[in-house]
């Protein structure tokens, strides 16, 4: 089985709600995105997925939240954009945009800083 991953980075504000901290208050971060997606087989170019490809389509949906408060997206209309929330949303739109592709979504992991990160991945 081969993995193939790419990162990516967004700016956005959020509030922590039901939290008894300073994490409750809207503060930013600059988060990091990591997808890995995974193929048994590369194409006859030696190649899994065009980096650019995989970038692209990720970008697509981390555009949306970039420069955004995350608690204001309908995304996150009912619960906190946590990191954990951020994690499986992104795999949620990703998981639909490359079933075609013919690549299985492994993970996705936000960081919120450089030394805290939360991945979702399904059960296999
Ligand atoms: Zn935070």
């Amino acid at each position: 089985m081969f993995e193939v991953g790419i990162r990516d980075e967004f700016a956005a504000a959020h509030a922590i709600r039901d939290y008894n901290g300073p994490c409750e208050r809207i503060h930013g971060h600059n988060y990091r995105v990591e997808v890995v997606v995974a193929a048994r087989e590369t194409d006859a170019r030696g190649i899994v997925v065009d980096f650019r490809d995989l970038k692209a389509l990720v970008r697509s949906i981390t555009e949306e939240l970039d420069h955004r408060l995350l608690n204001e997206l309908p995304a996150f209309d009912n619960k906190s954009p946590t990191s954990e929330t951020i994690a499986l949303y992104i795999y949620s739109r990703l998981s639909q945009a490359i079933a075609g592709l013919g690549l299985q979504l492994r993970r996705v992991t936000v960081w919120e800083t450089e030394r805290a990160w939360a991945s979702y991945s399904e059960d296999t």
